[in-house]
């Protein structure tokens, strides 16, 4: 059946090819469609919507702004919001966590935090190389794409995507060889002939490279060889931040802190477009609209982004309900896993997965999980883990039943992938 999606929008287009149905509600970890059918929706905006979709205590104030004839647009002018926004991020998330970081406005997108952090990493240092990790994913732009690994991507700039290098992630030989001693070596070998780098960029969990989890002594390891030789150290936690892992930033567990960290998806805890480039005040070496974009003032994410502060970030008491969610999703991942030989979980938080030996099962899993009701998405250079998102005030139903269809889609992909290769 042809229809408008289509015949005119580009065939770039992809989630709607996984997910062909229109979707016309929302509301928490659900969706529905045209014709009624409800799903759950274990995808949450590929991360920007932690909070679910619509959630009333962020829909209310919007509403209020918008009914009040208050600035909607406005670059980087001041407005009220804009300063709600500043002192309410400052007091609930920086101070009690003892971080120093100036707040830059880039652009409402992951990527545009990812290229404004690798020009600032590049002024500061006076240095062009950038080094980042096997199969991370950092944007779509040409900055944010020399530092992402995925091939067909890459391939996609048209253009040779220089000055970076890829250095092997944690794990990434799956226990062989020692991978971060590469680092270290060709570091501290003036003979290694891998000029020095302004900054290594990281994602302590891989959302679109495999849900590979970087453990926290490897970060910490990451973060002192990187101070011992002035490199900085650039955070994306465009993905994994904003509680998706179970602290607000997702390197609070290692006890680091970075010197540059790029934030989006969910600071506007409503699906609306904001970023932010956090990095230490001694960096903040910008000239005056050195680095711009028009859409760095949004009023009505900013409002949203502080009621979801408010609501969830002013005491220990979501992070705490936070925990047993995220316990609760890996009891249930590691069972299915059991239960195929060669599977294995993911991911940390709520930000986890199940890996298959057949690489091929993950995408019927999500198939099979969308016949049922349920948007799970794949992640992976060969979409080989079946990826689990659930917003993070998912109910304890919506997660059980969640659950129970994956394991059910679980089952019935490995029995026609068991019956196809008999
Ligand atoms: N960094 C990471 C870690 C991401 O997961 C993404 C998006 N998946 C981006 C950057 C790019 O964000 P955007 O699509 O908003 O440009």
């Amino acid at each position: 059946m042809s229809n408008i999606f289509e015949t005119l929008e580009s065939e770039v287009r992809t989630y709607s090819r996984s997910w062909p149905v229109v979707f016309t509600h929302a509301s928490g970890a659900t969706q529905t469609d045209e014709n009624g059918r409800e799903y759950l929706d274990f995808f949450s905006g590929a991360g920007a919507l932690n909070y679910g979709h619509n959630n009333p205590v962020l829909t209310a104030p919007l509403l209020e702004y918008l009914a009040s004839g208050a600035v909607v647009h406005s670059l980087d002018m001041m407005t009220p919001a804009k300063r709600e926004f500043l002192e309410t991020f400052q007091e609930l998330i920086l101070k009690p966590r003892h971080l120093d970081y100036k707040v830059m406005f880039p652009g409402p997108t992951g990527t545009n935090t990812v290229e404004a952090a690798l020009k600032l990493a590049r002024k500061v240092t006076g240095r062009q190389h950038i080094l980042s990790f096997t199969n991370a994913f950092h944007g779509m732009t040409l900055g944010a794409l020399s530092v992402t690994g995925n091939s067909l991507k890459r391939k996609g700039a048209g253009i040779p995507l220089t000055n970076s290098s890829k250095i092997p992630y944690d794990d990434y030989f799956d226990g062989t060889t020692a991978d971060f001693m590469w680092l270290e070596r060709i570091l501290d070998d003036s003979g290694s002939g891998v000029d020095k780098p302004a900054a290594v960029i990281v994602e302590t969990v891989q959302g679109e490279g495999g849900l590979r989890a970087a453990r926290t002594e490897w970060l910490r390891s990451l973060s002192a060889l990187l101070k011992r030789h002035e490199i900085l150290l650039i955070v994306d936690d465009v993905q994994a931040g904003c509680g998706r892992t179970g602290t607000f930033f997702s390197f609070e567990e290692a006890g680091i802190e970075p010197d540059i960290v790029c934030v989006s998806k969910s600071i506007s805890g409503y699906g609306l477009p904001m970023a932010l480039t956090l990095f230490h005040p001694e960096l903040d070496v910008w000239e005056p609209g050195e680095h711009n974009g028009t859409f760095r003032g949004n009023n009505p994410a900013f409002v949203t982004a502080t009621a979801a502060l408010r609501a969830y970030w002013a005491d220990d008491k979501f992070e705490k309900q936070l925990a047993g969610t995220i316990a609760t999703l890996h009891t249930g991942l590691e069972k299915i896993a059991g239960s195929v030989e060669g599977a294995g979980v993911r991911g940390r938080g709520l930000l986890a997965g199940v890996i298959f030996k057949d690489l091929e099962i993950a995408s019927k899993v999500a198939a099979e999980a969308f016949a049922n009701g349920l948007l799970v998405e794949t992640s992976g250079p060969e979409d080989e883990v079946v990826k689990i998102m659930p917003p993070l005030n998912v109910t304890d139903e919506q997660l059980a039943r969640g659950l129970e269809i994956l394991a059910a889609a679980v089952r019935t992909a490995v029995e026609s992938s068991t019956l196809a290769h008999a």
